[in-house]
């Protein structure tokens, strides 16, 4: 069956030509206007994977949609932003987007993008492995993680992050290393995105994310896992 993804964007031009190379690529496609259709569409269609514009009119604007869809959905998000939202797409990653593009973008872009965050977020290996490092579990193939018992729930690039990080505890990871991990190295900004996710994955994953005890800053070169 084909894969669903669901586009929330107001302009129509943007959502038929997205469409239509999605639809070519095989996948099925659904669509809404503004934020609240498009949460309505969500229920209804269970999309794999959501297309979002930031700027929707409405009551509910790309970020107010996100943070609803984050409330109880892992869904991969790639957020649709003009240049001048460079403030707002942090914002969309903090509230954990997986993947944004710039308008204008090429269609064959968007299809590429969305093949990418699905494997990424479907991929599962044939063994199952678990990862345990100081209390935080992770179970690869479910991409599902524990922090001392307790579920988490992290986005695709979250997880990425952390299993390359649990993979090597004590590496000295680069900004540059730490994108190649999450398979993001089409974006400009890469150190900043890295940052924010590692801020986002403090958060969730640290008892005072202000002093962290897991994911640890090597100044001037990027982070690593702790040892202990
Ligand atoms: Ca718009």
């Amino acid at each position: 069956m084909a894969k669903r993804i669901l586009i929330v964007e107001d302009e129509l031009k943007i959502v038929r030509t997205v469409q239509l190379y999605l639809e070519q690529a095989g996948y099925s496609v659904a669509w809404a206007t503004d934020g609240t259709n498009g949460l309505a569409a969500f229920r209804q269609e269970n999309p794999a994977l959501v297309l979002l514009d930031l700027n929707l009119p409405g009551e509910l604007d790309g970020l107010d949609v996100c943070r609803a869809l984050r409330r109880d959905s892992n869904v991969p998000v790639i957020m649709l932003t003009a240049r001048s939202e460079e403030v707002d797409r942090l914002i969309g990653l903090e509230l954990g987007a997986d993947d944004y593009m710039t308008k204008p973008f090429s269609p064959r872009e968007v299809v590429a993008r969305v093949r990418a965050v699905l494997r990424r977020s479907e991929q599962a290996d044939s063994a199952p492995e678990l990862i345990e490092v100081s209390g935080i579990r992770a179970d690869v193939q479910r991409r599902a993680v524990t922090v001392a018992g307790a579920p988490v729930t992290l986005t695709a690039n979250e997880f990425d992050l952390l299993i390359a990080f649990m993979r090597a505890p004590g590496r000295v990871f680069t900004r540059a290393q730490l994108l190649e991990a999450t398979q993001d190295t089409t974006y400009e900004g890469y150190e900043r995105t890295i940052d924010q996710h590692v801020k986002n994955l403090r958060h969730k994953i640290e008892p005072d994310p202000r002093e962290p005890r897991y994911l640890l800053t090597v100044r001037s070169v990027g982070y690593k896992f702790t040892e202990d």
